[in-house]
Formats: C-alpha cells, structure tokens, sequence
C-alpha cells in the first residue's frame, strides 16, 4: 500500500515562486514506489487546483495539468473528496500557508500534515511575536522597534526618534509577517528611514524596525518533534550588501558554506538556542534558525522560519545533508513525523 500523499504548493503569498521551486525539487525527490502523490496548487489569487496523480517526477512544475476553474473554490472540498490523504505536505511559505491559516484547515480536517503545527506557523511568522517569545526564553536578539500603520500615520515623527534614540543606524525595516526577504530595506538615515517603512507598509500593516549589526550569518536547522535535533551550522558567504531576494533565488552568487568554519563551543551554543527557539515556540516537524554571530563572537537570534527554502540547493537541506540526512531521507522523515503527531494527538 502506497502512501497518498497531497502536495500543496503555489499559494496566495509574495514567496509563491519560491514554493513552485521547493514543489518541484521535492517532486523530484520523492519516491513513486511509495508514495501516491497528487498536487494541489494553490494560485496567487488563492484558487484551488488540483492535478492528476503523478506517478513520476516532472520535467517542469508548469506543465502539470489542472482543472480549470478560475472562480473562488470551495477549498475543504479538495482535501475531503474522494481521496483520503494519509499526509499532506503544505510547500507553502509566506502568508497564507506559512502562517498556520493552512494549518488549522488541516488540523480542523483532521489530516495529518508535514511541518509545524499552528501556534508555531503564525507565531513564526509574525516577526513581533517571535521576539516577544524569544524575549522570554532569554534569547539574545538585537534591539528593535515595531509599531503599525496606524501609529505610523498618526505619529511618523515620534516614531522616527524613538528609533534613533533606542536603535544605531543602520537599521532594517521588516514587515512583520513575510519571508525571502521581500519588503526589507537597510536604512542608513532618516529619509531611507521613512522610505523603507512606507515600502515595507506596502507588505504588510506591522512592521519592525532593527539595528542592523555587522555580522556573520549563521544558520542550523532543527528536525524533530518531541526530541529535536539539530544539524550541522551553514554560513552564508553574501556577495551583495544583505541576503536580500535576488541573492536568495537570482544571483546565485551566494557561497553556503557547509560546515560553517566555527569552533565547538560556538557550535554549542548555537544548538542550544536553536533547540531553545524550537520549544519556545512549539515547533514541530522542521525549523531553520537563522543567527548573527559577531566578531566578538557575540550571538543573536534573529528568526526562525517554519517552512525554509526546500529545494536540494537551500540551506536546510544542505545542512541536513551534511549531517548524514539526504534529501530524499529528509523528506521521508518529515512525513513519519507529522504521523507520529498526528498519532500522538489522536
Ligand atoms: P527568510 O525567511 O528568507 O530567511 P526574512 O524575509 O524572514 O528572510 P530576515 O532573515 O529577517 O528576513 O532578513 C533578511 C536578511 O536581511 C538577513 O539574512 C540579513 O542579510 C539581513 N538582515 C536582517 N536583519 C538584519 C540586522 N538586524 N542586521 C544586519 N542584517 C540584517
Ligand atoms: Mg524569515
Ligand atoms: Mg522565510
Ligand atoms: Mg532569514
């Protein structure tokens, strides 16, 4: 007996693109001997489509036949229909789909699904209460500031110097709630300052305002659920002024290095505070935990992502390479995971 697995990809959210590449990579990857996989793309408008069964990988992730409704859809209908998932795999990042809006359908369908679970979906993805619960379980972070459109409206000047007062230029102005690094600017004076919120403002009505530090950037990922691991750290080596869109999906400039060149100790401490940032927000599944490690060898969080680039050239997956784990491997462990929760719940 195969497994029916449902792979939900695409998606009403900025990073759409960058899922049809995790979707296709883990089409590639997964294995038709066990595995029943039937697609379901999710269009950037937020329409269902669902395909026909694969039964092999796919030349490109385009090409796949949907039927064609183009009005709003039912949307349970595609997971409670004729086919009785065992797991599905929501390849979505960003908003709805990152965020837990999927997950609690899912959860609410009781179908079991491969990745973090709803609390730590939205809570991840909302970059406020990610340092607010990081905040609580002594995680280093850098200062920041975070207000909404409204008070922004209301108060542009007042919150303008309360971030140069509270934080050092530059800073990095983040909508709260996105990934890939859309929507972010570095701002060395007051007018990017006002530049970068109101572009940020585009993306989102929360937004963060940090001090941006001089940095390695140092990432590890988290596999697991009640005793979680973590792998081996990357380093990414920029090219461009922050690891900003298009060095993520474009220029492929980018150097992962993998192993980072760091020492056991700091190896240590990076663990332990990934493994911190997995239970304080109730991760489960997978997390990549992204750091910046200054030249005093100072640590701070600075995110977690609870559904990280996926393909076999992201950072996730690399690492998990390099810690014994394969890609086909990784992808066959989150889907004994989100059975193992399911049964647990059950
Ligand atoms: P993703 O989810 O793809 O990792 P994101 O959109 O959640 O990205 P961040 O990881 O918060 O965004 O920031 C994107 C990049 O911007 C970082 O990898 C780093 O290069 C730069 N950056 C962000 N915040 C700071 C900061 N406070 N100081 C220095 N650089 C920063
Ligand atoms: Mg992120
Ligand atoms: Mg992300
Ligand atoms: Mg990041």
């Amino acid at each position: 007996m195969k497994t029916i697995v449902g792979l939900l990809y695409g998606g009403k959210s900025a990073e759409h693109e960058v899922s049809l590449s995790t979707a296709r990579a883990v089409i590639g990857a997964l294995d038709f001997d066990r595995y029943e996989v039937h697609p379901i793309f999710i269009t950037s408008q937020g329409q269902w489509r669902k395909g026909d069964i694969l039964t092999a990988p796919v030349a490109s992730i385009e090409q796949l036949q949907f039927d064609g409704e183009e009005k709003p859809n039912d949307i349970s209908s595609f997971l409670t229909g004729d086919v009785k998932y065992d797991v599905v795999m929501p390849l979505l990042h960003g908003t709805n789909g990152e965020d837990g809006t999927v997950q609690g359908l899912l959860e609410v369908l009781n179908i079991p699904y491969v990745g973090n679970g709803v609390l730590a979906s939205s809570a991840g993805m909302d970059k406020v209460v990610m340092k607010q619960l990081f905040e609580i379980a002594g995680l280093p972070q850098v200062p920041y500031e975070n207000f909404l459109r409204a008070d922004w409206e209301r108060n542009e000047g007042q919150i303008v110097e309360a971030c140069e007062q509270k934080l050092g230029w530059p800073m990095f102005v983040k909508p709260a709630n996105l990934g890939s690094s859309v929507g972010i600017s570095k701002a060395s004076n007051v007018q990017e300052l006002t530049e970068a919120v109101n572009y940020a403002l585009q993306f989102d009505r929360k937004i963060v305002v940090e001090q941006g530090v001089v940095a390695r950037e140092i990432e590890t990922g988290v596999l697991g659920y009640n005793d979680p691991k973590v792998s081996v750290a990357g380093e990414i080596i920029p090219v461009t002024d922050f690891y900003d869109y298009d060095s993520k999906y474009k220029d492929g400039n980018t150097v992962l290095q993998i192993p980072a060149n760091i020492d056991a100790d700091m190896y240590a401490q990076l663990e332990e505070m990934a493994i911190k940032a997995f239970k304080v927000l109730d991760c489960s599944g997978l997390v990549r935990a992204d750091f910046f490690v200054t030249a005093n060898n100072d640590i701070f969080i600075n995110e977690v992502n609870t559904m990280p680039g996926f393909t076999p050239f992201s950072m996730f997956p690399l690492m998990w390479q390099q810690s014994g784990v394969s890609y086909t491997a990784l992808i066959d462990r989150l889907i004994e995971l989100a059975i193992e929760r399911h049964t647990e719940k059950q």
